[in-house]
């Protein structure tokens, strides 16, 4: 029996962001519409946390925010959709006075 593998594990050989899309995805997106989605956003951030600007990493922490609060009429486009790490995502959501998180 095979066990079913839910974690894509970090190549060490894999260094910061080097443009490796699908690596990116694949440890993000668990269906092929958050892969796309993961992989068009990081592509539109040339690979930088758009809250404080620093280069994802491989042991990085990624989360998908919506620009604007569902709650507040954000749309669920990818106009409205960017990429954070995980603490600046908390950090805004906070600011935005959220506690729901889109994954
Ligand atoms: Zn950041």
């Amino acid at each position: 029996m095979t066990p079913i593998v839910r974690h894509v594990k970090v190549k060490s050989d894999a260094s910061p962001y080097d443009g490796n899309l699908i690596y990116w995805s694949s440890r993000m997106g668990k269906h092929l519409e958050a892969t796309k989605r993961v992989a068009t956003l990081l592509k539109k951030q040339k690979g930088k946390c758009t809250h404080c600007g620093m280069y994802f990493r491989e042991s990085d922490v990624l989360e998908i925010d919506h620009i604007t609060p569902k709650r507040l009429g954000g749309r669920d486009e990818y106009k409205n959709l960017q990429i954070l790490y995980r603490h600046c995502h908390d950090e805004k959501t906070t600011e935005d006075g959220l506690v729901v998180k889109y994954t």
